[in-house]
């Protein structure tokens, strides 16, 4: 697959608010965000989407949701409640080849999206 603005801001070439960071995974402040709480969480490993995830990533994208969690409860939306989303392909509103769950909280949410 080819570069994304994430495998840059991966290697710290370009800015991000960064709130976690493992050897697998990186979390960091959507640069446009549609809730008081909206963060970006990545693999390191630049799948393109969860489509393109291979039995292989299982353990990754456990890992993925695991840190999804940490960081809920870092950003205090674990106990008030928040949406995880992964956008895959066209209709599905991806913009960034780089598979990434948006964490979307700190005010109700609207179902079903748009
Ligand atoms: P998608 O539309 O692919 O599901 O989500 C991509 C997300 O990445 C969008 O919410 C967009 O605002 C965010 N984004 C795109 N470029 C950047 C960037 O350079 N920095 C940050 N922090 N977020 C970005």
């Amino acid at each position: 697959m080819s570069e994304t603005i994430f495998s840059r801001i991966i290697r710290k070439e370009i800015p991000a608010k960064i709130v976690y960071e493992d050897e697998l995974a990186l979390a960091f402040h959507d640069v446009n965000p549609q809730a008081p709480v909206h963060v970006l969480v990545i693999p390191k490993k630049p799948i393109q989407s969860l489509a393109h995830a291979t039995e292989s990533d299982v353990v990754l994208l456990g890992h993925l949701q695991w840190v999804i969690q940490l960081v809920a409860k870092q950003l205090q939306i674990d106990e008030t409640g928040y949406r995880v989303v992964t956008n895959i392909g066209r209709d599905g509103g991806q913009s960034v080849e780089h598979i990434h769950y948006h964490v979307l909280g700190g005010r109700p949410l609207s179902w079903p999206p748009g």
